[in-house]
């Protein structure tokens, strides 16, 4: 059983959004707010291009960076991929297997598994995304999809230091159809805390666990309440500073209490 709660995180994907002038304007607005929020992780995870300038943007802050996605090979003729040694130095954390990365660019539990390795070995944080579709849900298979994702995702890794996972229903990303907390919690109390742990026994209670999907400053404390949840991903409601901000605060003082 658990014995450790992970540090709550907050981490904003902001997807195929903001120009680099944007990004950088967010970042700063997310830096001077975040000043003195104490007792959460605040990890943005801007476009590729706009990576290096959010990096410069909240340098010296608490604030952290993170890409969305990565190849697994260090160098070589990847056309349009970028490298884990080419994230070091500029970020420290990667969402890997996102659920778009897997359905509209045809990402297998495969190659999510060689990323999330890469990452690892060089000392990236993986925010490994999980998540079962509305058909799997309604067949049932929510738990067995989400179970099965995550040891695949993690084949092969005995370290899993520095790991992060996201339980984000397919279904729930950017459509307003927020999971309840008791359906999140029933998958990440169950099908993915337990299969954390049957892999990688107590080191699996280090292991940050964020819902993603739809969430918003109005629904974030039922997420933090639940003892399964240490944070969430956050999409749309990340690309304002305000509102991500308070996601960030509600999820430090509903953790505070807990
Ligand atoms: C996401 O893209 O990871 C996500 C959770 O999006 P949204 O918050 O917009 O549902």
């Amino acid at each position: 059983m658990p014995t450790a709660m992970p540090r709550p995180m907050v981490a904003g994907n902001w997807k195929m959004n903001t120009t680099p002038a944007e990004a950088v304007q967010l970042a700063a607005a997310v830096r001077d707010g975040a000043d003195g929020l104490a007792g959460v992780d605040i990890v943005l995870c801007p476009p590729y291009i706009s990576l290096q300038g959010v990096a410069d943007a909240v340098k010296g802050s608490a604030v952290k960076v993170g890409a969305q996605n990565m190849h697994f090979e260090t160098s070589g003729a990847f056309t349009g991929e970028v490298s884990p040694t080419m994230l070091q130095g500029v970020c420290g954390y990667v969402i890997l297997g996102h659920s778009e990365r897997r359905q509209l660019f045809g990402e297998t539990d495969d190659l999510v598994n060689r990323k999330v390795k890469a990452a690892l070995e060089h000392g990236i944080k993986p925010i490994l995304c999980v998540g079962e579709t509305l058909e799997q849900r309604e067949s049932g298979r929510a738990l067995d999809i989400v179970a099965q994702q995550v040891r695949a995702g993690l084949a092969g890794v005995d370290d899993i230091t520095g790991l992060v996972v996201a339980y984000e229903p397919v279904w729930a990303i950017g459509t307003g159809q927020a999971a309840t907390p008791e359906v999140a919690a029933e998958i990440m109390g169950g099908a993915l805390g337990d299969t954390l742990s049957s892999l990688f026994g107590p080191a699996a209670a280090e292991v940050p666990l964020l819902y993603g999907g739809s969430v918003n400053p109005g629904n974030v404390e039922s997420y933090a309440a639940q003892d399964s949840i240490h944070g969430s991903l956050v999409g749309g409601a990340s690309l304002q500073a305000e509102p991500f901000l308070e996601i960030a605060r509600l999820t430090a003082q509903a953790k505070s209490g807990s």
